[in-house]
């Protein structure tokens, strides 16, 4: 079926077209005008189109912990990354398969309604608790996959293999769900997975090492020489998170972590670095010109007090990045960005931190951000759907003019009001795959998903 809008703002490249008619068949764009095509209806849609946000990095079940860790007791006074840890692990004892799709769509419902298109899901929680394989080695993996499509977002699912509790320590407790028995195990179920759900246009299955802390150099090495291929397939690794982390990967490998994935791997395009917050002036030069997509989640490393990542000297050297909703707090676009951005600024103490003069596309925070954020996301999502142009994915989120942030605003400042001016109710309509999955903010299965991950809680809170 071939459909053509006619939409009163349409982000491009290198501007905006208003109107902009897109013609979509099959899913994908097949033209883009600045003219009404000569045969046939369009339709008309209000607002301004963008493509929409790829998030690099979700774990969507630990959406249960939000507004439950913000507290302190006697007995733990002070609070990180690693007591945070301990809550998370707590939960993952008590998450069934059912628990796990349920909250995942919740979370995708929100991820829409946010602003993104496409997820990646850093997917660790592969077995029953204490490690008993379920009969299906594929049954946490699938009920992603299922959450994904029953939600409609495009899911690039990372399944990820975690083998140590540390340098050198074996699995315990609540890791035991996580970890495959070596990289043959974890490599059958990447082929399994690419060949059930690989031909699926909004599916697409990748890689992921949880960290240099839970898979070995070898381990590394054998999986990502069998696994990084066809040539879209993507690798992402957590990295250089904490001081502490960065302290045992120096100790255990002699290397800083980022020094050590440049010296010990092909570090590209196909990579993304989740995190590496903690580098030194040579890994940051490093990282910036290796290709490879660094995986920021601005909410989350804010809210678990990991650090600032020098996004101004990672971006100067031509560094790529995207963002990652991670622990799913605050599932919105804008919030991430806004946080990344505020961010910098307190870091520096200076304004519009990557926006460079010459045009209105560069020279403005909002759009600069936008533009460098979706073109990272989209590298590490190893997706169709990096632009509004011929060829790509139809994944259109459409901002709503008359929302109360936007009031007053052009095509030239509406992604500065989006972002850095407030404008939280601003995501109007959601299209993925050429088909409208929200429309006037309503996602068709909220309630319901609503009501299922009300229910989830509730177990989980009398567990
Ligand atoms: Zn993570």
């Amino acid at each position: 079926m071939t459909t053509t809008y006619a939409f009163e703002h349409l982000h491009q490249p290198e501007g905006w077209l208003s109107p902009g008619y897109v013609t979509v068949e099959n899913g994908l764009i097949t033209a883009v005008e600045a003219s009404a095509p000569l045969k046939g209806a369009t339709l008309p849609v209000a607002g301004y189109a963008l493509p929409g946000m790829h998030n690099l990095h979700s774990h969507a079940f630990q959406r249960v912990l939000a507004g439950r860790t913000e507290s302190v007791t006697e007995m733990r006074t002070t609070d990180d990354l690693w007591t945070w840890r301990e809550a998370m692990y707590g939960l993952v004892e008590a998450l069934s398969p059912a628990d796990y799709q349920a909250i995942a769509e919740f979370v995708y419902v929100h991820l829409l309604k946010g602003g993104y298109t496409t997820v990646c899901e850093f997917h660790y929680l592969h077995h029953a608790p204490g490690g008993a394989r379920y009969a299906n080695p594929a049954e946490t993996s699938e009920r992603l996959l299922q959450a994904a499509i029953d939600s409609g977002i495009a899911l690039t699912l990372l399944p990820t293999l975690y083998l140590h509790g540390g340098i050198g320590r074996p699995v315990a407790g609540p890791q035991r769900r996580f970890a495959h028995e070596d990289p043959s195990e974890y490599l059958a179920l990447i082929e399994r997975l690419h060949g059930a759900y690989g031909a699926t246009p909004t599916l697409r299955i990748g890689l992921a090492l949880h960290s240099l802390r839970a898979v070995a150099p070898a381990e590394l090495l054998a999986v990502t020489t069998a696994g990084l291929q066809p040539p879209e397939r993507r690798v992402h690794i957590h990295v250089s998170e904490t001081k502490q982390e960065v302290a045992e990967v120096e100790a255990g490998l002699g290397a800083r972590p980022v020094r050590w994935l440049l010296d010990h791997t092909d570090l590209d395009q196909r990579w993304t670095l989740v995190h590496a917050t903690h580098l030194d002036a040579a890994e940051q030069r490093g990282l910036a010109t290796s290709g490879a997509v660094v995986g920021l989640c601005p909410l989350t490393e804010a809210t678990l007090g990991d650090g600032v990542f020098p996004l101004v000297e990672h971006q100067t050297a031509g560094g790529a990045w995207g963002i990652g909703s991670d622990s799913n707090y605050a599932p919105g676009v804008a919030e991430e960005l806004r946080m990344l951005e505020c961010g910098q600024r307190l870091r520096l103490a200076r304004r519009n931190i990557l926006a460079v003069p010459g045009s209105a596309v560069t020279a403005h925070s909002g759009r600069r951000l936008y533009d460098l954020a979706l073109a990272g996301g989209s590298q590490a999502s190893g997706g169709l759907s990096a632009s509004l142009t011929k060829g790509q994915r139809a994944d259109i989120v459409v901002l709503d003019a008359l929302s109360p942030g936007l009031l007053g605003h052009g095509p030239t400042t509406v992604l500065d009001a989006w972002l850095l001016g407030g404008g939280e109710q601003a995501v109007r309509d959601v299209m993925v795959n050429g088909r409208w999955i929200i429309r006037d903010r309503l996602h068709p299965r909220e309630a319901l998903v609503a009501r299922r991950y009300a229910e989830t809680l509730a177990r989980l809170s009398a567990h």
